[in-house]
């Protein structure tokens, strides 16, 4: 029977696939090819191939000895060897004969033990044995499908028994090892429960070990072997006994449940410590060798870290504690540094796909500006500003992330950089994430604008500046109902070029609002505005410079990791006279107390928002809610002021109403839905009134709390909640005790985690599994080696990278669509 070459190729092939492991035979390849090449030698009649088949063997032999590069060199020639083979004289046929030769001599019997199934870590974990499609669909729940999946499944901690007590040392109320022979094994009732009880000694004494509700053991533990027990000692009637142990039987094996570092995984219904820790053990034992390493290995000498197929076994079994933390180290850098390529990546692409427009800086205009207002800015402002204006003379186009506390004057460095705009002939957009906020942006311009120059009205919500600032200056509001007839003008303006600055909601970059030259885009408020509408506003044909907001204060490590693609500016400062703002959780009994206190706030000449209940996320529910809230307490509670009603169902003019009558004072209470969370600015108001706290984050809590303490007088913020469950409880008690912005951030996120601090899940934002977004060293480390890596080889081309290349692309592979 003929049989060709192939199944050396494929032991070969193989053999690449697990990266040059040596791992595709049992044995090694050195034995598989010594086989091979024994019987090959006779079947090899061309004088010419025979020598260079000798010196293959002579040379090479020694696979295991070889490093990689070796190792593909050394295969190479093989495969280049058997083509060869195959091109001479009688082709084919003298191939063949060769191999039949090597084939019959040595008998298939030699069978080439390949695992396919280890061919690809991406195969669904049936393929190991011992796991069932029942034990897989539970193994799903816990988010593990692939052979990868199960490897990157890590404990949530490990016990330490791996040190080694004698009995006689055995301390009561610890968790101890120890190593003994087994006497007896019996099975015993206790508590009325079938439970199984062992004797256990070595050369300083015996112990009792037993295992409650569990007779099964009693046919596992056989006399006379050595066992290794690990847990808890208790003292009963004067003795030591371990109750319910970990253990395992010394046998020629390393050791998985006790005398050990032993893993504790996370479990679901119908998966066990001991099964999960066997599987896992097994599962690793056979296929961490298989994992390729894509870490480019000058990196991995300078920083130390571990091979990844190391670090993955260890970070399961480590040998010891020092080792483990190196695993965790090398696997939480991977993490963070994946993290990083890819939103730098992505960054470096659209920074490349077109340059921006550089604006030369026009210090008069800044200059005339700052001076116009009414207060000096603060040192931080100054130095964001000062980032903002030397981003903006860079061809490359800006991409920064402003983060500053509620109150602490980011607008003013928004209105600055867009009047950078328009004196360099460029459009600027201002966008907010609601109308009314957008309303409010439109009027903060207005005001400042016109303390520096001559403000004309154009049209409904159109004006223009002749001003000393910079050539005549149009601005104008757009938002989704404004008058159609009205819209159509302004928007033909925004594409003619007619109007400078425009301001609005994210209907700005929606289809058909086309720019005739936007060179500036600022994003207020950008844990509602996502990457996906950021690349929008690049895809408007030109490559603005982009200043994203945020009032929501980041923790600097999150925003690193989650907005690696932006550089970062805070305002760490709040202008001067900004006072605490007293803040008390109420009992639901003192909200009658709470509306008194309301009724003196507004009869010494303040105003109060209430926020109504949050019934659901659903805008038109909680608009009906609103609306019925509002009837209440004007009839009830409030019959002799005056309150007006804000949601996000009202028709803008009305909403615009009831804003300015706010602001104006004619209206001592303003109702409102969750809708005024962010921005409003109303000095007088001195009071925030906040039904059902328990049911908004800290980070939300932190904002509604932000509208009041505005001007000079004392203010508060009043939080009710009915029936907050334990954690809602502890989140009061925090927002009652800091005041400051960042760290109820920091609060935030280690309660609620990342995906849920951003009310929905950033999905495209790979997996963290080891790494701490807390971890601020490590995060900025794994930033500073993306960094330098793009710096050298931007492509990724450079062999030491080509498997990093491949690996960012698979890690980034489900989030493209949002992250492009
Ligand atoms: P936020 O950062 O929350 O958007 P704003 O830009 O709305 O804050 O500013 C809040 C208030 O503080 C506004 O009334 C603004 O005019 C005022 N403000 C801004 N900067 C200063 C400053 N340096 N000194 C005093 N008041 C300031
Ligand atoms: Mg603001």
């Amino acid at each position: 029977m003929p049989i060709d070459a192939t199944p050396l190729r494929k032991v070969l092939k193989l053999e690449c696939e697990k990266n040059y492991s040596n791992s595709a035979v049992i044995g090694g390849l050195d034995k598989f090819l010594a086989k091979w090449s024994a019987n090959a030698e006779g079947a090899i009649t061309d004088l010419k191939l025979l020598k260079r088949f000798n010196e293959l063997r002579l040379n090479k032999f020694g696979y295991a000895s070889l490093d990689r590069q070796q190792r593909v060199q050394y295969i190479d020639d093989i495969l280049g060897f058997l083509s060869a083979a195959e091109k001479t004289v009688d082709k084919k046929v003298k191939a063949y004969a060769a191999a039949t030769a090597i084939l019959s001599h040595s008998k298939p019997k030699a069978k080439v033990e390949i695992s396919m199934s280890s061919c690809s870590l991406d195969s669904p974990i049936t393929i190991i044995k011992g796991i069932s499609q029942t034990m897989a669909a539970r193994f799903n729940k816990l988010g593990v499908g692939t052979v990868r999946d199960l490897l990157y499944f890590f404990p949530n901690r490990h016990l330490d028994y791996s040190l080694l007590k004698t009995i006689s040392q055995l301390a009561e109320g610890k968790e101890e090892t120890v190593i003994a022979n087994i006497w007896q094994v019996r099975e015993v009732r206790l508590g009325g429960k079938r439970s199984t009880e062992a004797i256990v000694g070595d050369d300083t004494g015996n112990v009792r070990a037993v295992w409650f509700n569990n007779p099964y053991l009693v046919k596992q533990l056989a006399t006379n072997k050595q066992i290794v027990l690990s847990g808890r000692v208790v003292i009963y009637k004067g003795h030591p006994v371990f109750e319910s142990p970990e253990w395992e039987l010394l046998e020629n094996r390393e050791l998985t449940h006790a005398g050990r570092l032993v893993p504790i995984y996370p479990l679901t219904r119908g998966l066990y410590p001991r099964q999960v820790r066997k599987l896992l053990k097994g599962a690793i034992d056979r296929f961490s060798p298989v994992v390729s390493d894509f870490m480019p290995p000058p990196l991995k000498q300078r920083l130390k870290l571990l091979e990844l197929s190391q670090a993955i076994s260890q970070a399961h079994f480590p040998d010891d504690e020092a080792t483990k933390v190196k695993a965790r180290y090398r696997l939480a850098f991977d993490e963070l540094f994946l993290l990083q390529l890819g939103v730098l990546n992505k960054k470096r692409r659209w920074q490349q796909d077109q340059p921006g427009t550089p604006f030369t800086m026009n210090d008069a205009v800044l200059d005339t500006f700052i001076g116009s207002l009414p207060f000096e800015l603060t040192t931080a402002q100054r130095r964001v500003l000062e980032d903002v204006t030397t981003d903006l003379k860079n061809s490359k186009p800006m991409s920064r992330l402003l983060q500053g506390d509620v109150g602490s004057g980011k607008t003013v460095i928004a209105i600055a950089a867009l009047l950078m705009a328009a004196s360099n002939g460029c459009q600027g957009a201002f966008m907010a994430p609601t109308e009314i906020l957008a309303e409010q942006h439109f009027s903060n311009t207005r005001r400042l604008l016109s303390a520096a120059s001559r403000e004309e009205k154009l049209g409904d919500c159109l004006y223009r500046y002749d001003s000393s600032l910079t050539q005549p200056l149009t601005i104008a509001l757009l938002i989704s109902d404004i008058k159609g007839s009205h819209k159509k003008e302004i928007q033909q303006l925004i594409q003619d070029g007619g109007i400078d600055i425009v301001i609005g909601t994210h209907a700005l970059i929606q289809k058909d609002i086309a720019f005739n030259h936007l060179g500036l885009a600022v994003v207020d408020e950008q844990h509602r505005f996502g990457v996906i509408q950021r690349s929008a506003l690049r895809q408007k044909g030109f490559n603005p410079h982009v200043l994203v907001m945020t009032a929501t204060p980041i923790p600097r490590t999150l925003a690193l990791t989650l907005y690696g693609d932006l550089d970062l500016s805070v305002i760490d400062e709040l202008p001067p006279g900004r006072q605490e703002i007293k803040t008390r959780w109420l009992k639901p009994a003192q909200r009658e107390s709470a509306h008194a206190f309301l009724r003196k706030q507004v009869a010494e000449g303040r105003q109060a928002f209430i926020i109504c209940p949050l019934i659901e996320e659903s805008e038109a529910v909680q608009a009906k809610a609103a609306i019925v809230e509002f009837e209440h307490l004007s009839r009830q509670v409030f019959p002799s002021l005056k309150l007006g009603l804000l949601h996000g169902r009202m028709p803008a003019a009305e909403k615009d109403d009831n804003m300015r009558r706010f602001r104006s004072c004619e209206l001592d209470i303003l109702v409102s839905t969750p809708v005024v969370e962010v921005g409003i600015d109303i000095p007088n108001a001195t009071v925030m009134l906040i039904e059902s706290a328990d049911r908004f984050g800290l980070s939300q809590l932190h904002q509604f709390r932000g509208r009041v303490g505005r001007g000079q007088e004392k203010s508060y913020c009043l939080l009710l909640a009915d029936n907050p469950s334990e954690v809602a409880r502890s989140r009061l008690d925090i927002i009652e005790k800091v005041q400051e912005g960042f760290q109820l951030a920091e609060e935030d996120l280690k309660m609620r985690g990342p995906g849920e601090f951003f009310g929905t899940r950033q999905s495209g934002i790979p997996d963290l599994k080891m790494a701490k977004i807390s971890d601020v060293a490590l995060l900025e480390l794994a930033r500073k080696e993306a960094i330098g890596l793009f710096e050298k080889d931007p492509a990724l081309q450079s062999p030491d990278n080509r498997l990093l290349a491949k690996e960012i692309t698979r890690v980034w592979a489900d989030g493209e669509s949002e992250w492009s």
